[in-house]
């Protein structure tokens, strides 16, 4: 029998959504998943917009922000997932101009200096219809018509029919915010800052709100009955080219070497050099 987590965040459930297998390997058997380029890129703005809008409202500028990215770049080039990442010095120029077209996008959604920003990376723990829950949220506003939930995402934005998927992650933080403290956010919003920036938002109600703590709740009924018999199905697919996991998983190297085969596997997926294959 597997040990249950102590909390389940929407990147477990959406992990353990995917592939119950993948999510044994990291978070049962706590095997090294690092962060490939795009997600330190996403970390790296994450932390200059956080500590931007941390500012009073009028010192939320372009010029602040490229100071604060001058030092996230201090930090985040020390670290050792970055050093990982083995980029040279025009790689890590094009990973600094990535991050900073990120950063910039803000501005084309919205203004800053106008947002009443209660918090940001704010840490929240709570039970969700008896799930342990536990996110990080990053940005709660004080918007003329209530409480909004905001979370950056450094990508482009989903196809019009992936949209609710996207949002149950903000709809679950708007759950927790209101289990947590009694206060029900009026709107829940994602703002992608990579390609076409779109703001992609929601209204908050009963209903929707209903709709993504069930889906979290069947989520970890399978988990429970997962680790009740200590059985985790892989479920291979096309998420295997990125999955940290595939130089272990047979059913996962067998599913990129057949897309290789068949001219499906993208030139970009991580898996080819884990698996020597080489490029079309
Ligand atoms: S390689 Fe594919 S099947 Fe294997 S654990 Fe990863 S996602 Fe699951």
């Amino acid at each position: 029998m597997a040990q249950l987590p102590r909390f389940f965040s929407p990147t477990a459930a959406g992990t353990y959504r995917q592939c119950p297998l993948r999510w044994k390997y990291r978070y049962i058997d706590k095997l090294p998943d690092p962060p490939g380029e795009p997600a330190l890129v996403g970390t790296f703005a994450h932390r200059v917009l956080e500590h931007l809008c941390d500012e009073p409202a009028d010192d939320r500028t372009h010029d602040r922000a490229k100071e604060l990215a001058g030092e996230a770049w201090r930090w985040i080039s020390t670290r050792d997932d970055f050093a990982a990442l083995g980029l040279d010095a025009a790689a890590e120029r094009r990973f600094r101009w990535k991050a900073w077209t990120a950063i910039d996008a803000l501005w084309q959604l919205e203004d800053p200096a106008r947002v009443a920003v209660r918090s940001t990376e704010q840490h929240i723990s709570t039970t969700l219809d008896k799930v342990p829950f536990r996110g990080v949220i990053d940005r709660l506003d004080d918007a003329d018509d209530g409480l909004v939930v905001t979370d950056y995402k450094s990508g482009k934005p989903p196809r019009r029919d992936r949209r609710n998927e996207a949002l149950a992650q903000v709809l679950l933080y708007a759950a927790a915010v209101e289990a947590d403290t009694g206060e029900r956010p009026v709107r829940a919003r994602l703002l992608f800052l990579g390609g076409n920036r779109e703001i992609v938002e929601t209204r908050v109600d009963d209903a929707l709100l209903a709709t993504t703590t069930g889906n979290l709740t069947t989520t970890w009924a399978a988990l429970e009955g997962d680790c009740a018999t200590d059985t985790f199905a892989p479920s291979p697919g096309p998420l295997c080219g990125w999955c940290a996991y595939v130089g272990t998983c047979e059913e996962g190297r067998s599913e990129v070497m057949q897309r290789a085969a068949a001219g499906r596997l993208r030139d970009d997926a991580p898996a080819r050099q884990v698996l020597d294959i080489s490029g079309a």
